[in-house]
């Protein structure tokens, strides 16, 4: 009998990990981190008879644990070459900013490459003798996979986060996936409905344009892997007037050279290529400073002005009412971002500041909504059986109700749960 462990992201969004075992053989999914100070990981499970580590895709809720597994084992970890090279990047910058108070060392990190058997989308692998794994596009940033395990005559989805929308940056996940029996999947947007896609990138250059054309600056905190590239890709689309620089601060400048080095996982590669070339990079501070006084689109992780350089470029930008402040991804309460958008004022580094500038919101998910998440689910031939985990508890228990209102049968599995299938 087949039997599959919930290690973590059980009604929580972080830590994601799954361990399925079949007779002498197991297999890990994903083995991420929960990003708390420290950082949690799922508790540790038994390694001796693991046949792999699939990795759904590189952000760390997901990859953060990986050096620890691989450290204690010789199994190989499969994922796409861009989930490798970006997950190596995101886990050396997890060990910078916790400065090592991590339970694997720096050393550990690179067994992420030594060990990584890469693996195209669709490639069907034996792993052991018991499973064989295929990935398919799940469309939330690029590389990223859903890990499909058949494991004698079962077939069992892992989604790992997925969007069902094409972007400016990504295709979109698989459509018409094959018959599945067992579908784990994330619930993050379970309960909220996104608007149009289209309409949010016009309502975005709008605000864009208004502002440089009134002599002010952008600034767009954005998440380094994915939403950067996006609105890169979404300025280039639109034709931004050459007179206008655009700037790319930090982790996101790094990501760019990734992504052009991996090409197959982009809606346009040519159109992301230039990009990158129209893009100008910063150095240093004083690239900083020139950037925020000449006027621009500055584009700079963190997301929402935690950490990384939007932060410092928010502190020159935020008491001129001409400047223009653009979130574009949901802000967790108390962030600095969700505390912008509902006072208006920010504290930041220990100083509270009033905001003049002009502050918008204009969300770009990367994950489906309610209805696309339904949408695609639905559509999985071979009426699976759907555990719900990778969302907060009330999106978890959210759609396990809409799909069992559907007839489906839905469960929400707790943490270190353990389900025969
Ligand atoms: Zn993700």
């Amino acid at each position: 009998m087949t039997q599959i462990t919930f290690l973590g992201s059980c009604r929580e969004i972080g830590r994601a990990g799954f361990l399925m075992e079949e007779i002498d053989e197991s297999l890990l999914v994903d083995y991420g981190a929960k990003l708390t100070e420290p950082p949690k990981f799922p508790d540790t499970v038994p390694l001796e008879n693991l046949q792999g580590v699939a990795l759904t895709h590189a952000h760390l809720d997901h990859s953060g644990g990986i050096p620890l597994i691989l450290s204690k084992t010789e199994a190989s970890l499969f994922c796409t070459p861009a989930t490798r090279d970006l997950s190596l990047l995101l886990l050396r910058d997890m060990y910078n900013v916790t400065k090592g108070r991590l339970p694997f060392t720096r050393n550990d990190i690179p067994l992420v490459r030594r060990q990584c058997q890469a693996t195209a989308y669709e490639e069907t692998l034996p792993l052991g003798h018991h499973f064989e794994m295929t990935l398919f596009n799940a469309g939330h940033i690029p590389g990223s996979a859903m890990v499909s395990i058949r494991v004698d005559g079962t077939r069992v989805l892992f989604t790992g986060d997925f969007n069902a929308i094409e972007s400016q940056l990504n295709l979109g996940a698989r459509k018409n996936l094959p018959k599945h029996d067992v579908v784990v999947t994330e619930s993050t947007y379970a309960r909220r409905s996104n608007p149009d896609r289209a309409e949010i990138e016009e309502a975005l250059i709008d605000s864009v344009i208004e502002t440089l054309e009134r002599g002010g600056t952008v600034l767009i905190p954005a998440f380094a892997v994915g939403r950067s590239q996006e609105i890169m890709c979404i300025l280039e689309r639109h034709d931004i007037p050459q007179k206008y620089p655009i700037y790319v601060d930090g982790m996101a400048r790094k990501v760019n050279e990734i992504l052009v080095r991996h090409p197959e996982y982009l809606q346009n590669p040519q159109a992301f290529s230039r990009a990158v070339s129209r893009s100008r990079t910063i150095q240093d501070s004083r690239d900083r400073k020139r950037a925020a006084e000449n006027g621009g689109i500055i584009v700079s992780p963190a997301g929402m002005l935690k950490g990384g350089a939007s932060h410092l470029y928010f502190k020159m930008l935020h008491d001129d009412p001409r400047n223009t402040i653009i979130m574009v991804s949901f802000q967790i309460p108390g962030t600095p971002g969700a505390e912008l958008l509902a006072t208006n004022k920010v504290k930041v580094g220990g100083r509270t500041y009033e905001v003049d500038a002009d502050v918008r919101m204009h969300h770009l998910s990367s994950h489906s909504d309610a209805k696309g998440m339904l949408n695609l689910l639905q559509r999985i031939p071979g009426d699976p059986e759907f555990y719900v985990v990778h969302g907060e508890s009330e999106s978890c228990d959210k759609l396990e109700e809409t799909l069992q209102k559907k007839g489906r049968k839905a469960h929400v599995p707790e943490v270190n749960e353990t389900v025969e299938i």
